[in-house]
Formats: C-alpha cells, structure tokens, sequence
C-alpha cells in the first residue's frame, strides 16, 4: 500500500488499534510511533511552547503529565476524543524537583502564579494526606489554559494518582511513555468508582464533567465491562495490590525510544502500590499481587 495513505489510515486510528498494529512489523511499529508523537506534541502545544523542551525538563526532573491530558492521549483516535479538549493540565512532580518544575512554567514558558499553597479544591481536598503537598495554579496572559504543578509529599510523584477517585484518571505520561492502570475500562470509556472516596465532597461534579464528556462510572460491584460475578478478573479487582509496572498496565512508547538519551538515572523511581479496597468482591477474582513486568508491552490486556 501506498505510504502516503497508509500515513492516513494510521491518523485516524485509536490508541487501541495503533498498539495492536505495532505488532504487525518494524515499519508499521515506526508509523504508529510517529502517530503517537505527533498526537503528544499537539497535546502539549496548547500548554508550552516547545514540546520537545518541555518533554527534556519532565525527563530530568521525573516528572508525569496525568489528569485530563493524559486521558485525552489515550482515547485520541476514538469516538471518546470527540467535542472536548483538556483546559488545564496537571504536571505531578517529586517534591525535590518541585521549584525548578514552577521555575520552568514561569521562566521559559511565560506563566504566572496565580494560586499556590495547600489543596482547597474540594475535588481534590481529601488527597492532602493522599500524597500531594502543594498545588500550584499557573496561567499565561489572555490563554484560555491553566497548569497545575502537584507537588507529592515524598519523590514518589505518581503516589497521588494511586488516590485517584476514578480508574479513568489512574493514567499517566512521562516525557516518552502513556501508561493506563486500567485499559480494558478506560478504552471502553468506563471509569470504575474508588470506594474510598465515594463519599467525598467534589466527587459528583467530577462525574458530570466526565459524563458530559461521553464517559460512565460504575461501582466495583456492579456489572461493568472488567469486573463482575460473570467475568472475575483480579486485574481489575479492588481487591488486588496494583502497580504502575505489573501485568494490568499498559505501556506504549510516545516516540523512538532509541533516540532519546536517558540521564543516569531514569524516571521513575519509585513505583507505588495500591489497592482500593471497599466492601467484599462479588466476583470470584481471588485477588492478591498481580504479577510484574519491566518492558514495554504491547496492547494484551
Ligand atoms: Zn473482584
């Protein structure tokens, strides 16, 4: 087939499909890299101006893009990305590279502060012993775009995402990488509810936004796409200890990983575990650890 068109077919394709057509060849792999860095750097564009400047300083100081933005990658290409676009970014940061994260948005990218202290966002409030240290808001003159600069408690920036109030937002991006906890659910626009934070104060509205946006939540008990009494499945069990390496997660390259060079030390540190817990699982998934893994895997799960 023709490169040209074949470049096209692969611009409109999902995240899902592009994962699986990676395994097809080397060429087909290299094509649906590019797709994704091309998708990553327009994504990055409404917030900085240099993507690949900006993608260097979240390397050098670990740091990951999660929230609204690193959804918006992963259901790129899909019936999901239709009609909305992330206003506001959310970068989480180990508290030591913290400063220099703020310094970067304000020095090089030309925002200011507008907010910085502890968590008053009633969404977020209940996450101020859940990780996070400090939230800093930033802005840039008459943009219509907000960054978040979350500050975790410890060097451990993905710590906060584990306390996410949705599976759909359990998602992060590294300078060169998009991994999704939950890819079956998130895939199919399906956000599973964390128990311990149904009750809290912020929660239903986070629900609307994401519901206005085509997206369900469901309870871990109820008949959802991943976990139910006819399909049990520890991956996707409350249950089950959880983290960003093991087998349930998805990994995909962002660009040509040959071609970045990596400091001594390569992001992340420090990978915490989770489990969500709530009232006993229906299912019959016999959850426990789930096993892990240290190499980019292709779309199974
Ligand atoms: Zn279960």
């Amino acid at each position: 087939m023709n490169g040209d068109i074949l470049f096209e077919i692969f611009t409109y394709m999902s995240f899902k499909a592009l994962s699986q057509a990676r395994l097809a060849s080397r060429s087909l792999r290299d094509l649906a890299t590019t797709i994704l860095r091309r998708r990553w750097h327009a994504v990055l564009r409404a917030f900085v101006d240099n993507p690949l400047r900006f993608r260097t300083m979240l390397r050098l100081s670990r740091s990951v893009i999660a929230g609204s933005t690193a959804l918006h990658m992963a259901v790129q290409g899909s019936e999901l990305e239709r009609g909305w676009f992330p206003r506001d970014m959310d970068v989480y940061t180990p508290m030591s590279a913290s400063a220099g994260v703020v310094e970067h948005f304000t020095e090089v990218e030309g925002y200011h502060i507008v907010t910085q202290g502890l968590v008053d966002d009633p969404s977020r409030q209940s996450l101020s012993n859940g990780g996070m240290a400090i939230i800093t808001t930033l802005r840039r003159g008459e943009d219509n775009v907000s960054v978040d600069v979350i500050t975790a408690i410890t060097n451990a920036p993905l710590a906060p995402i584990t306390f996410s109030w949705s599976t759909l937002l359990m998602n992060y991006a590294t300078a060169d990488t998009l991994s999704l906890a939950y890819p079956r659910s998130t895939l199919a626009g399906q956000g599973l509810l964390n128990p311990a934070r149904s009750q809290d104060a912020g929660v239903e509205s986070c629900h609307l936004k994401y519901m206005a946006r085509g997206f369900s939540f469901v309870p871990f008990s109820e008949n959802g796409v991943v976990h139910s009494f006819t399909n049990p499945s520890p991956l996707y069990c409350p249950h089950t200890y959880r983290d960003f390496e093991d087998v349930g997660c998805l990994r995909m390259a962002l660009d040509n990983m040959e071609d970045v060079v990596q400091p001594p030390q390569v992001f992340p540190l420090h990978f915490p575990r989770w489990k969500l817990g709530g009232g006993p699982c229906q299912a019959r998934c016999r959850p426990g650890n789930a096993a892990r893994y240290m190499s980019l895997m292709p779309f199974t799960r």
